[in-house]
C-alpha cells in the first residue's frame, strides 16, 4: 500500500475547478515534488491532502485513512508547513512551538519543543515574538513546527521560500535527512534546483492537471533537457 494515494482528486472553489482530477501515489520515505506555474493548483492540492480543505470529488488516503472520512486519524499522521503562523504571531517562537506541541501530545511536549527549537535554530531570538521575525526566521520556525512532531508524512508548501542560500541549504539537508529516517515527504517548490536535488519523483501540474510525472533523471532524458528547469519549460508552455 502506498503511503499517500491521491485518486482523481477534484477541488472546486464555487464554479472554479482549481484541481481537475489529479492522481499520484507516494511510497514510504519518498520525497515527491509538486511543481507548476503560479495558480496551477499546488497549494489547493496540498491543503486538501492535509485535511484543511474539503474534497470536491475523488479520494485521498494517507496510510489507508481517507482524508474526508477520517480527518482525525490523518491529522495524527501528518504535519503541514503552513504559509505563516496565522493568528499566533503575538506569541514568542518558543511559546508557539509549545502551543502546537500541546495539540499533538500530552506526554512528550518538552522533547517535542526541544526538537522544534533545535530545527528552527533561531538561537536567542526563539524568545522574541514571532511578528518581530524576518521572513526567513518565520520560515525556519514553521519548519521546526512541521518536523518536531516526527510525522509519518510531512507536507511542505514551498519550504525554502524566502530563505537565503545558507538557510535554504540547511532546510534542504534537513528534509533529506528526515526522509532517510523514513518520513514520507510531499512538497511544492518553484525552485527547480531544489526539486532536482531533493525529489525522488516529481509531478508537473498546470491549470489543475498533472501534465507529466516521473523521476527527475528520467524526465530530463525524455525531454533531452540539461535540468528540470528545461523540462518544465518544455512541458508547461
Ligand atoms: P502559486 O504557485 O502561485 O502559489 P498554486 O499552484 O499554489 O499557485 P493555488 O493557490 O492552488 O495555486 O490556486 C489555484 C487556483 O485556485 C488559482 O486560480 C487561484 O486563484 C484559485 N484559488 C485559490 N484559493 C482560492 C479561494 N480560496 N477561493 C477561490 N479561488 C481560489
Amino acid at each position: 500500500m502506498a503511503t499517500v494515494e491521491v485518486k482523481n482528486l477534484v477541488k472546486s472553489y464555487g464554479s472554479m475547478e482549481a484541481v481537475k482530477g489529479i492522481s499520484f501515489t507516494i511510497d514510504k520515505g519518498e520525497i515527491f515534488g509538486l511543481i507548476g506555474p503560479n495558480g496551477a493548483g499546488k497549494t489547493t492540492a496540498l491543503r486538501v491532502i492535509s485535511t484543511l480543505l474539503q474534497v470536491t470529488s475523488g479520494t485521498v488516503t494517507i496510510m489507508g485513512h481517507d482524508v474526508q472520512k477520517q480527518p482525525g486519524e490523518v491529522r495524527r499522521l501528518i504535519s503541514y508547513l503552513p504559509e505563516d503562523a496565522g493568528a499566533y504571531k503575538t506569541l514568542t517562537g518558543r511559546a508557539y512551538l509549545q502551543f502546537i506541541a500541546n495539540f499533538f501530545t500530552t506526554k512528550n511536549v518538552k522533547d517535542m519543543v526541544t526538537r522544534g527549537i533545535e530545527i528552527a535554530d533561531l538561537e536567542d531570538r526563539i524568545d522574541d515574538k514571532v511578528d518581530t521575525y524576518s521572513k526567513g526566521m518565520k520560515r525556519r520556525l514553521l519548519v521546526g513546527r512541521a518536523l518536531m512532531t516526527e510525522p509519518q508524512v510531512t507536507i511542505l508548501d514551498e519550504p525554502t521560500s524566502g530563505l537565503d542560500v545558507v538557510n535554504a541549504q540547511e532546510i534542504r539537508a534537513l528534509i533529506k535527512k528526515t526522509a532517510r529516517e523514513g518520513t514520507t515527504i510531499l512538497l511544492s517548490s518553484h525552485n527547480m534546483l531544489e526539486v532536482e536535488y531533493l525529489c525522488d519523483r516529481i509531478a508537473l501540474i498546470d491549470k489543475g492537471v498533472i501534465v507529466e510525472e516521473g523521476k527527475p533523471s528520467v524526465l530530463m532524458k525524455k525531454y533531452d533537457a540539461r535540468n528540470i528547469e528545461e523540462v518544465f519549460t518544455k512541458v508547461v508552455t
